[in-house]
């Protein structure tokens, strides 16, 4: 049976106009306005939520996991907020735990300094087209639905929200049954030097041995001199773009929180108390744009290396398995290149693709989708457009040599670069 449809026509008020709207505050959405904003261009950046910094601070995802090239922004981040935890050279690999709470204060006044006019509380809701071109989105914002147009769009929303509505073509995880990763809610608990008393609220488990926990294991990391711990051990199936999957999974993975705090509180953590849960439920893996160029898992595990590369990682495949086991597939990588062509969306105009919705098949995004890369792809695809613009062209046109001339100026090296052509 078809589904029911309303129609919907509206006349929107235009609220503002730029050289380049980025939507989507994550990672690759500051680094983008960043990147952006330096190479000269006027830029507006969307939020859907009060904060910036994407899973990074919104779901207390906050530990950077190691890709063996600390460069461009994310370095800069390091060098600014973590100067204790900066490699003296860009090859370095950290693993640094950081607080979502300073990354997301510190990300305000970074993106005011770099003169981004960022609108928080502004949510994607449709792609404003000229044809096959986006010219601009419409947003629901506190003021109701208003319109930002730009001469070209970066579509940061981790969910390629912008693609998929301008007519991208989108796949989502496994091949042949698309199963996406699991949902985890990271929380934190800090030391309170006493003997505390477990709370399980009445509708929650309990969780004996560790085997009876959603993921089978134990995941911590108690890095913070202030005895705060980082717990990743929640686990819900679904794929966070489905309305029911997110419905079920924002409820089951607050139950696992108490659950499993209560365990800790048992068992090594009995001076321990629950002290923050983020405001939703992490989301590993949702949409993937059809791209120039398809990311896949044999360029990771043959360390491909290309021309157009933009950003560089050597983060193992890591897939939380998608189909309720409690294991982890973890395959280790030497290090390879993802190509700018993973953010060009096939038969649209005007856009780019950053951060984990890449063109990329569901093993290489397993590997690609961390916060430093996102960082990366961000930092390339706000530099794109400043060269686009500046040549003429739309972005499949642009010299990618020109590109990597920006992005050194920039500060951004690629290591092992010999597909790198200098100009
Ligand atoms: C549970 C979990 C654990 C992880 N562990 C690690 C780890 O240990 N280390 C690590 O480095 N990475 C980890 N990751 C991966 C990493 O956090 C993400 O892949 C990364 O943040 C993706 O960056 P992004 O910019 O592409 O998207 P996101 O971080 O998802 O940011 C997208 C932004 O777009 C906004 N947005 C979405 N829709 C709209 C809309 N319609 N309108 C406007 N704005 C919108 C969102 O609010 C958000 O701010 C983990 C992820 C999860 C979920």
């Amino acid at each position: 049976m078809d589904q029911a449809k309303v129609r919907m026509e509206r006349t929107v008020p235009v609220h503002d106009q730029a050289d380049l709207i980025v939507v989507g505050g994550g990672p690759a959405g500051c680094a983008a306005a960043i990147s952006g904003a330096r190479s000269g261009l006027k830029v507006i950046l969307l939020e859907h939520s009060g904060q910036l910094g994407g899973m990074g601070t919104l779901g207390n995802v906050s530990i950077f996991m190691g890709v063996g090239n600390v460069t461009g922004i994310y370095r800069e981040i390091i060098a600014e907020v973590l100067p204790d935890r900066l490699p003296d050279s860009h090859e370095g690999s950290i693993w640094p735990q950081y607080s979502p709470f300073v990354l997301r204060h510190y990300l305000n006044s970074k993106l005011e300094k770099e003169g981004v006019r960022v609108y928080y509380h502004a949510s994607f809701t449709s792609a404003v087209m000229d044809g096959d071109t986006v010219t601009g989105i419409v947003a629901n914002t506190r003021e109701g639905l208003r319109a930002f147009l730009g001469a070209k769009v970066i579509d940061c929303t981790g969910d390629a929200r912008v693609a998929q509505d301008a007519g991208v073509p989108i796949h989502s995880g496994r091949e042949g049954d698309g199963l996406t990763q699991p949902m985890t809610l990271m929380f934190m608990m800090q030391n309170t030097g006493k003997p505390v008393t477990p709370y399980l609220p009445e509708d929650a488990y309990y969780y004996e041995s560790m085997s009876e926990l959603p993921q089978g294991r134990h995941l911590y990391w108690e890095q913070n001199q202030d005895g705060t711990l980082l717990v990743n051990m929640t686990r819900v199936r679904g794929n966070g773009a489905k309305l029911e999957d997110i419905n079920h999974a924002e409820k089951e993975a607050l139950r696992q929180v108490f659950s499993v705090a209560h365990y800790l509180q048992r068992n090594g953590f009995e001076t321990y108390v629950l002290s923050h849960i983020p405001g939703q439920v992490g989301v590993r893996e949702t949409n993937q744009i059809e791209g120039r160029y398809t990311l896949t898992e044999d360029d990771l595990t043959s360390g491909r290396r290309f021309e157009d590369v933009v950003a560089q990682t050597n983060y193992e495949i890591d897939i939380h398995s998608p189909d309720g086991a409690k294991t982890t597939d973890e395959r280790s990588l030497s290090g390879y290149d993802i190509p700018y062509r993973c953010m060009l969306p096939t038969g649209v105009k005007g856009l780019l693709v950053a951060g984990r919705s890449i063109s990329a098949t569901h093993v290489a995004m397993s590997s690609m989708r961390v916060q430093a890369t996102c960082y990366a792809l961000g930092q390339a695809a706000g530099a794109a457009a400043a060269c686009a613009l500046e040549e003429g062209v739309d972005f499949p046109g642009i010299s990618i040599p020109k590109l990597h001339r920006r992005l050194a100026d920039q500060g951004v090296v690629f290591w092992k670069a010999e597909s790198v052509k200098q100009v």
